[in-house]
């Protein structure tokens, strides 16, 4: 399966999605995991990346895109693979639709980790992460909210989007998650 998981930053994104790979048995591709390996190893991606991310903004579209792109390719990845932190603009949705047509396939399903802005708040102030200034935290849920939120209606119109309630036990929650896997299994049939 081909599944996109969606949240702000501090949804528990990360949780989810580790206990999903493993209950899927796909790859993970987080793009924000791959643009800290090509900073840490000095690639030119990494280098025009850093900028963009001290600051809390987006990268590129192309840059990103081209990441992806190199990794899907990978054998591992034909089987499906968890999206993480990747399509985030309707512009990368619509560059994912194409890259995955041209190779016969599809994104199965779409879930978002829905959390109340004030619990993220909550989050971020009780975690430490080098970009995770107060400032630069709210700049990342700005964005989120301007740039990735519209593209939980691109799903939908597709018809792929499950809600998951992201606040209550990592157990609850997966347990949710789990049941949108298995609409999405239903829908494939
Ligand atoms: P979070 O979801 O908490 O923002 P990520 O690890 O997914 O954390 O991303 C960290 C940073 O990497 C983002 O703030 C952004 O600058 C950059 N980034 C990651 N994925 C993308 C993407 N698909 N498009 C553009 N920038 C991205």
């Amino acid at each position: 399966m081909r599944i996109i998981l969606i949240g702000p930053p501090g949804a528990g994104k990360g949780t989810q999605c580790e206990r999903l790979v493993n209950f899927l048995r796909v790859p993970h591709l987080s793009t924000g995991e791959m643009l800290r390996a090509a900073i840490a190893q000095e690639t030119a991606e990494g280098k025009e990346a850093s900028t963009y991310m001290q600051a809390g903004q987006l990268v590129p579209d192309q840059l990103v895109l081209g990441l992806v792109t190199r990794r899907l390719k990978d054998q591992d990845c034909r089987g499906g693979c968890l999206l993480d932190g990747f399509p985030r603009t309707i512009n990368q949705a619509e560059m994912l639709d194409d890259l995955l047509e041209r190779q016969a396939m599809s994104v199965d399903g779409v879930i978002e980790l829905s959390v109340p802005q004030e619990e993220l708040v909550r989050r971020m102030l009780a975690r430490k992460r080098e970009d995770d200034s107060p400032e630069v935290f709210a700049r990342r849920i700005e964005s989120f909210e301007r740039q990735t939120a519209p593209l939980l209606e691109y799903y939908k119109l597709q018809g792929k989007l499950r809600s998951v309630n992201g606040m209550g036990s990592a157990d609850d929650i997966f347990d949710r998650v789990r049941q949108a896997i298995r609409a999405f299994r239903r829908a494939k049939r």
